[in-house]
């Protein structure tokens, strides 16, 4: 099964909209091979589809409400309504800052599905689990718990994104990427069924543009979740190249080939 690569940016609580400028750069270089996007704050996202109207812009969380006295927090009729095709969510960081649970990540995806929105569902192992031999076991717990009813790969992605990997500078070997993603596949087609073969699994973690090309071609990575190198096009673009299939030379398109590129983003995340 050839499944699309997908690059996608997440620039947590940095950026303002003289960074819009690292996106429009981003966006001039997308290629038709690879799908790229990024979750940016919610204060940018209104501005960043209006300076890059072609590249897939989501948000970096969602509450599972669709409306309500929830201050603060922001729906997914409200990500729409601002121009947002994805979310992330159940980021690490959100788990560990807001004690978010498994069982709120899954609401959290269903209250995307009701409302038309991609989801990029993160999932990941501490150290203190990889160290005691439990990585994969925690991974298929959270997995279990946060799949979304109607779970399909049209709308999910997953991003497995071991904690002690994220703004590290520390990675998983390829193989242990392979080891996981290889049980997160199993567990998806024990879940899933068929449509498992075709949902994207990203590795995420101190993804760089030395690292790339290694961790985005082992068996099963469908694509990276990048943090801190997707802060600028100088950084990401690079792994956006590293993404490509070994045939495809980078520089060689014309502009109607990358404008269709981005189409197939938006339609893939729409
Ligand atoms: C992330 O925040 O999802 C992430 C992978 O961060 P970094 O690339 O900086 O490790």
């Amino acid at each position: 099964m050839i499944r699309r690569k997908l690059v996608a940016g997440n620039w947590k609580m940095n950026g303002n909209r003289a960074a819009l400028s690292e996106l429009v750069a981003i966006a001039a270089a997308a290629r038709p091979d690879v799908d790229v996007a990024i979750a940016v704050p919610a204060t940018l996202i209104i501005p960043a589809v209006a300076s890059v109207p072609r590249l897939a812009i989501g948000g970096e969380d969602v509450h599972p409400a669709d409306h309500g006295a929830h201050t603060g927090c922001i729906s997914a009729a409200m990500l729409k309504d601002a121009g947002a095709t994805f979310s992330v969510i159940g980021h690490s960081e959100r788990r560990s800052d807001c004690g978010e649970t498994d069982a709120e990540v899954r609401a959290k995806a269903e209250a995307l599905h009701r409302h038309g929105l991609a989801a990029i569902l993160c999932i990941g192992e501490t150290l203190a689990d990889r160290q005691s031999g439990r990585a994969v076991e925690m991974v298929v717990r959270q997995l279990i718990g946060s799949l979304p009813s109607q779970a399909a790969p049209d709308w999910l992605s997953i991003a497995y994104e071991p904690v002690w990997a994220i703004g590290t500078g520390h990675t998983p070997t390829a193989t242990e990427v392979v080891e996981m993603h290889g049980a997160i596949r199993a567990t998806l087609r024990d879940l899933i069924g068929g449509d498992a073969a075709v949902v994207r699994l990203l590795y995420g973690g101190s993804v760089t543009a030395d690292n790339a090309a290694q961790l985005l071609h082992a068996g099963d990575v469908d694509g990276a979740l990048v943090g801190g190198a997707s802060l600028t096009a100088a950084t990401f673009v690079p792994i956006m190249n590293a993404a490509q299939p070994a045939n495809a030379g980078a520089g060689r398109f014309s502009r109607a080939q990358q404008n269709n590129a981005v189409d197939h983003v938006i339609a893939a995340q729409a």
